[in-house]
């Protein structure tokens, strides 16, 4: 599960984060409404927690912008103004909850995942790639009909992998994306898991679905 937060408030947008990866969540956080526009038709997020007044666009014309494109990703909307007016505007925009500041951490985590578990009954929650199936919500991966056990960075791995088949994936955007480090560890940790993986998904099957690209990372595809 993936949220990006929209919050202008460096202080504020750093408590969020903590709090939603305490929960488990993947985390990427943005500065300004201008940056942001594009970041949900960049990357399939499960929510998103959106701060109404930003530099650059604000959360409004943002929530209003995005739903015009056909992104459905659920938006929880932050203001310091918690009037009734703005309220109605928000969800008439097209967010789908909306919390007052000051709030609770605990609260907004709450939200989050009520709006995560809603968003995915909406989209199909299962990814496939030739016989390979993954169920993102019971996390169940079946190849050729045989059920394959994951453990939880396993099954994140691969759900991002899937999400992104066809497109290469750099061990640096791997590491960002599953492990939600913004720097290189300098291990092999990435290698290590998608050997486990590879183990699991591909060692017996026929065609191998998971790419070695050479120095550059790893690509998901039929051929
Ligand atoms: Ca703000």
């Amino acid at each position: 599960m993936r949220v990006l937060v929209v919050e202008d408030e460096k202080k504020t947008a750093s408590f969020i984060r903590k709090a939603l990866q305490s929960e488990g969540f993947a985390v990427d956080v943005c500065h300004n409404g201008d940056e942001a526009m594009s970041a949900p038709s960049a990357t399939p997020y499960d929510a998103i927690v959106l701060d109404i007044m930003l530099p650059g666009r604000d959360g409004l014309s943002l929530v209003r912008q995005w739903r015009q494109s056909r992104n459905a990703t659920p938006v929880l909307l932050l203001s310091a103004r918690g009037s009734v007016g703005e309220r109605i505007e928000g969800l008439d925009a097209g967010a789908d909850d909306y919390l007052p500041k000051p709030f609770a951490l605990a609260e907004l985590a709450a939200r989050v995942r009520a709006l995560t578990r809603r968003g995915s009954d909406n989209k199909s929650p299962v990814l496939r790639l030739a016989d390979l199936s993954l169920d993102t919500v019971t996390r169940q991966a079946h190849r050729a009909g045989r059920e394959i056990e994951l453990t939880t960075r396993e099954f994140r791995l691969l759900e991002f992998l899937l999400r992104s088949a066809g497109r290469l994936c750099a061990r640096t955007m791997i590491l960002e994306k599953v492990w939600d480090y913004d720097f290189d560890p300098g291990t092999n940790l990435v290698d290590v898991y998608i050997k486990r993986l590879r183990e699991k998904i591909d060692a017996d099957f026929h065609p191998k679905l998971l790419h070695t690209v050479r120095g550059a990372g790893y690509v998901m595809r039929e051929t």
